[in-house]
């Protein structure tokens, strides 16, 4: 996972909004990111406000949630939520299991001042 990359999707989005709100600055950032995903946060954040630095979204919070992945069972053909350590099916315990949603990060809200 290259997280400067992604910082640099996530500020170019905000920048975006925040000029199309005409803010004078971006206050915080929620950020839903898949239980299964394997993004490291910590450099993510240290990367975003690096690149964040001396634009409207610096200072500004990332405010992180974590959700948890949801499968599809391809042996039960049913749909399931997952623990990242225990990565087979709760029903029929087969591990041909496809990743519907959890392993990734996507923007859910930003706040503006
Ligand atoms: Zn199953």
């Amino acid at each position: 996972m290259n997280e400067r990359q992604l910082a640099e999707d996530i500020l170019a989005i905000v920048l975006e909004n925040a000029v199309k709100h005409e803010a004078q600055k971006v206050r915080t950032i929620s950020v839903l990111v898949g239980e299964l995903s394997d993004i490291k946060m910590s450099v993510l954040t240290q990367a975003f406000v690096e690149l964040a630095a001396n634009t409207l979204a610096a200072h500004a919070e990332l405010d992180i949630t974590y959700i948890p992945a949801v499968v599809y069972c391809h042996e039960c053909k049913k749909r399931m939520t997952v623990e990242p350590s225990k990565f087979i099916c709760s029903v029929c315990g087969s591990t041909r299991l496809e990743i519907l949603t959890g392993d990734s990060l996507q923007i859910e809200d930003i706040e503006f001042d």
